[in-house]
């Protein structure tokens, strides 16, 4: 029986395994997203869904009366800031409303799809954390009462013993620390860990914009491809606020030995098959 399930994990990842990222910007077109999904499951490839959540979060955080905040690491990096409140309008937003919809859409696609999040099964586990750094006002400012962190754990049982028995897994963060709490994780790091246990071949990171521009946001600018080693200078010079953490995504997913990464559109119809066949910024 084990040997089994070993076989069966060991073909299913020999398989051109896909992890797809799709964000929480305004314009992504789930259905669009959902409808490939179905498509490239019906022929048999294994994949699996990581989404985002940012526009709804902030809001339904707003009209909760906890409007989001966001803050600056001293390398330039842009996140949320989490307190334990927002993590619980997060998991409202994100595991409950977002996940759901995006079940419920492949659902009635006939793709028997699980809604995870990181905390189910341990699926994402990281590190919460202690004091994180932010600039505010050109100063250097100390914040500890955060909850976040980075996946530094997939749980790949969990995945490979969902996919080979015909689920499909849709994840999203929060992940959860070694203690036992809730984490807010960036979603395309953790698609990119993901993707790097699960030995993928692509990852798709799909957006509301072409991919990376060169000019942000003259969407004729695009990057059509970025070689591993100009992945930092492209994020220096051209990318800003959240397009830099995908940049580091990729790096990630790379160096983790995931074949591409294609940064692409979610926002037309056949967004994945138009990253598959190379319409983006590739990443290789
Ligand atoms: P998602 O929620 O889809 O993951 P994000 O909002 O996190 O998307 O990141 C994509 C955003 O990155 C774009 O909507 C754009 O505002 C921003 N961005 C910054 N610099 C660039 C760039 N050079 N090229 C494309 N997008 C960029």
């Amino acid at each position: 029986m084990c040997l089994l399930l070993l076989t069966t994990c060991s073909l299913l990842l020999e398989k051109k395994m896909i992890v797809v990222k799709v964000g929480g910007s305004v314009g992504v077109d789930l259905d669009a997203v959902c409808a490939d999904v179905a498509r490239l499951v019906a022929v048999g490839r294994p994949l699996i869904l990581v989404h985002g959540g940012s526009h709804l979060t902030n809001e339904v955080a707003t009209a909760l009366g906890h409007p989001p905040q966001f803050i600056t690491s001293p390398s330039g990096y842009t996140s949320r800031l989490t307190d334990r409140r927002t993590i619980e309008i997060f998991e409202m937003v994100y595991c409950g409303q977002v996940n759901k919809s995006i079940v419920e859409r492949l659902q009635a696609l006939d793709v028997n799809a699980v809604g995870l999040s990181g905390i189910d099964g341990g699926l994402w586990r990281g590190t919460r954390k202690k004091a994180i750094r932010a600039i505010e006002n050109g100063r250097l400012r100390m914040i500890r009462n955060s909850y976040t962190g980075r996946v530094e754990e997939v749980n790949i049982n969990l995945l490979t013993t969902l996919l080979s028995n015909g689920f499909l897994p849709v994840l999203t963060p929060p992940a959860i620390s070694y203690e036992g709490e809730a984490i807010n994780v960036d979603g395309d790091r953790a698609a990119g860990a993901t993707a790097v246990a699960l030995n993928a071949s692509d990852l798709l990171i799909l957006s509301n914009v072409p991919g990376v521009l060169r000019d942000f946001p003259d969407e004729s600018s695009l990057i059509q491809h970025i070689p591993r080693h100009d992945i930092d200078r492209i994020a220096e010079n051209y990318a800003e606020g959240r397009m830099r953490i995908k940049l580091l995504g990729a790096k990630e997913a790379l160096d983790g030995g995931v074949g591409r990464v294609i940064i692409g559109d979610s926002r037309g119809t056949q967004p994945i098959e138009h990253a598959l066949s190379g319409t983006g910024t590739i990443i290789s």
